[in-house]
């Protein structure tokens, strides 16, 4: 996660109808679980009450009021899951992706490292990071049209507009994460915020995928979908895991697609989609199975290489906003295991452009919605054709 992570820094300075805004979305999240919960809150927090921790350094329970972190989950999903459960495919998917990462360092940089060393040498070498504001945004305006070239063979339509590549203001940069979306307004074509003048540069590695995630055929290509579509666009708390799920997703085609055109621009993508899963992670481990505040930045320092006070930050705000870097994780799972169902049972007749237009076209819905969609439209591909 996620200094790497497009989105959710930026998210604390716009408001969540004009950027997305994870940090928001989160919140509204839990909101909603807590007035969802107010007529069964008793058995929710006896089903998934943190076990007591018995270090003294434990990150404390926000107040007695705290969403019951299971319900999160399960708002995020759209059904019942146990928090074990999920811990579990966090593993899972970090055991999956750590080889791959590993493999790539290796290709790029020679010898034997393992995935902590490569991501650590991506965000460190000086080479491979960048400290001048006009070296930034040419890097991710250069990208810009490349994303959008390349995503053009995964979709059957291809709505477009006006994205423009702005710096983030300086002023916010310490607090800003490397790059942001921020939709059209009616006095400003859609913008992929940059953070040019971030302390400690921009690693080039987070380039590629940024602009994936952001543009295309990220969320600005997705609300570019919505609105020929004419779907309402205004922003769905209940669809966060969708919209971050999507992004995240979004970074997997600039890779199938060949916009990870250099080795360091796989790493990147690898790197991110680890951190997806390591906060996934610690967001259960925090909140559901007694994790203190020092094992979460330790997990931070050991699996993901960060250093310690910025691990020790990510730990804080896992800490304080349940839910929100899960967000991402729990979607890109849905639509990645949507997809390969879909394979699985279509067969020769799978379709990755219908897919996506199936997954698309209805906006930004919450995972259930989505999962419904896919499967009548497996259901419907499946009948004998009606042509002669
Ligand atoms: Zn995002």
């Amino acid at each position: 996660m996620m200094d790497t992570n497009p989105c959710r820094l930026a998210s604390i300075m716009r408001r969540a109808s004009a950027v997305h805004h994870a940090t928001a979305v989160a919140l509204m999240i839990a909101l909603s679980c807590v007035r969802s919960l107010s007529a069964q809150s008793i058995s929710a927090s006896a089903r998934c009450n943190r076990a007591p921790s018995t270090s003294s350094r434990a990150a404390p329970l926000a107040s007695d009021s705290i969403p019951c972190f299971a319900d999160i989950l399960s708002t995020l999903y759209g059904y019942a899951v146990s928090p074990d459960s999920v811990y579990e495919e966090a593993v899972r998917q970090r055991e999956r992706i750590e080889p791959l990462l590993a493999e790539a360092g290796r290709a790029l940089f020679g010898g034997g490292l393992t995935a902590k060393e490569t991501l650590r040498r991506a965000r460190t070498d000086e080479k491979l990071v960048m400290r001048d504001a006009d070296s930034v945004l040419a890097a991710y305006s250069s990208r810009l049209e490349q994303a959008r070239t390349s995503a053009k063979s995964l979709f059957k339509e291809f709505p477009d507009a006006p994205i423009t590549v702005r710096a983030i203001p300086r002023e916010q940069a310490a607090n800003s994460a490397p790059a942001a979306y921020s939709r059209a307004t009616n006095a400003s074509a859609a913008l992929l915020l940059v953070n040019a003048y971030q302390p400690g540069g921009i690693a080039r590695m987070n380039v590629a995928f940024g602009t994936a995630h952001e543009a295309y055929p990220g969320h600005h290509f997705q609300r570019m979908y919505s609105d020929a579509h004419g779907v309402d666009g205004r922003y769905n708390p209940d669809a966060a895991a969708f919209t971050e799920g999507w992004g995240i997703y979004a970074e997997q085609l600039g890779d199938e697609s060949g916009l990870y055109d250099h080795a360091l621009d796989r790493i990147g993508y690898l790197t991110h989609l680890l951190d997806v899963f390591i906060a996934l992670q610690i967001e259960v481990g925090m909140h559901a199975r007694g994790w203190s505040e020092t094992q979460a930045r330790d997990t931070m320092m050991i699996v993901a290489g960060r250093a310690e006070v910025q691990a020790l930050a990510y730990a804080r705000r896992h800490s304080a906003t349940p839910g929100q870097l899960a967000s991402y994780g729990i979607g890109y799972l849905a639509i990645t295991s949507a997809r390969e169902r879909a394979r699985a049972q279509l067969g020769d007749r799978f379709d990755v452009r219908e897919f996506h237009d199936v997954v698309l076209r209805d906006g930004s819905v919450p995972l259930p919605t989505m999962i419904k969609h896919v499967n009548a439209w497996i259901a419907q591909s499946r009948l004998p054709s009606s042509e002669p």
